[in-house]
């Protein structure tokens, strides 16, 4: 007979970092069989640590898999007609087949000009207005990263996804509305919640998807899931005990769920293993 412990339901737990490992190997290969050595830049302005950290991890990721990685680092006093000078060379430059714009950028430049004048065909944070509206028309373009990496590992425990309620809460640009497009893309019925949204518990436990990015910590609770549900936390929030976590209660969650991705080890991985992907993607259907 079963002991309590072992009849007590768990999660599948999503494994992101396995996931992505497994990205970067298949980006490996292909990068080694290109005539042309992929390029990524990364524009970097000022001194925000946890920018320092986050390009750093991209550069050493680009190195692993033989992609090219440019840098530009910028003072925190730049002007935007720099940024915008760096940007345009950049734009110029055939070796660069990717350019990434680090945010946040200090308070006095533009971002959203900033970011809109990095090439379409080089936008491989999917921000460019021309590559948000072909994801809407459902065109080829570039997506970003996140949503991108999140549908991967979605799809890794439930290949097709026809007809699922979907839930994704938070609604910006960088996340909510791309993941939302490429829930709908899979034929998902899909909600969209945020801070102004009524009922908001009653609306994640119809989620056979749920995706929470909000940056609110423990925020969805182990009563607002549905039991068997597929739960994908893409938060990162720093607890008092300077641990990470993400906006699900996971170790309460993981008793109902069906699958659930951890806080780390979960989207973040695929985050930066998508930037790769995309820009291996930019390399070969919009380099020259
Ligand atoms: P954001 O631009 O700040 O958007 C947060 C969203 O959450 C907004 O749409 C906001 O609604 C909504 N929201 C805030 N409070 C809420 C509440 N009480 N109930 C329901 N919705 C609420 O953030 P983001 O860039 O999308 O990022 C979200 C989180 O994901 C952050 O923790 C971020 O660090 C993390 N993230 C992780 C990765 C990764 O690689 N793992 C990548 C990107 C982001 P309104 O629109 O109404 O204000």
């Amino acid at each position: 007979m079963l002991n309590q412990k072992e009849q007590k339901h768990m999660a599948q737990i999503i494994d992101g970092k396995a996931v992505a490992a497994d990205l970067k190997d298949s980006i490996a290969e292909k990068v080694a069989a290109m005539d042309v050595k992929p390029g990524l830049a990364v524009i970097l302005v000022g001194d925000d640590p946890a920018s320092h950290v986050y390009v750093r991890n991209k550069i050493k990721a680009c190195e692993k898999v033989g992609i090219n990685s440019i840098e530009r680092r910028l003072p925190q006093d730049t002007t935007n007609e720099e940024v915008e000078k760096t940007i345009q060379a950049l734009n110029a430059d055939a070796s660069v087949h990717g350019i990434l714009l680090q945010l946040p950028l200090p308070d006095q430049l533009d971002s959203d000009y900033l970011v809109q004048l990095i090439a379409a065909e080089k936008d491989v944070d999917g921000l460019n207005l021309r590559n948000v509206g072909a994801l809407v028309a459902g065109l080829d373009g570039l997506v970003p990263c996140t949503p991108e990496g999140s549908l991967i590992l979605i799809k890794s425990v439930i290949p097709d996804l026809t007809g699922l309620n979907a839930v994704v809460i938070g609604r910006s640009l960088l996340f909510g509305k791309p993941m939302a497009q490429l829930l709908l893309k899979e034929n998902c019925t899909v909600t969209m919640a945020h801070s102004r949204t009524k009922n908001l518990e009653d609306i994640c436990k119809q989620a056979d998807i749920l995706i929470a990015a909000v940056g609110r910590e423990k925020m969805v609770k182990a009563d607002w899931i549905k039991p068997g549900a597929c739960v994908i936390d893409v938060g990162i929030n720093r607890m008092e005990n300077g641990k990470l976590c993400g906006d699900v209660d996971f170790e309460a969650a993981a008793d109902v769920a069906g699958a659930i991705t951890p806080v780390p080890g979960g989207v973040g991985p695929m985050t930066i293993a998508c930037l790769l992907a995309n820009t291996i993607k930019a390399a070969t259907k919009f380099g020259s």
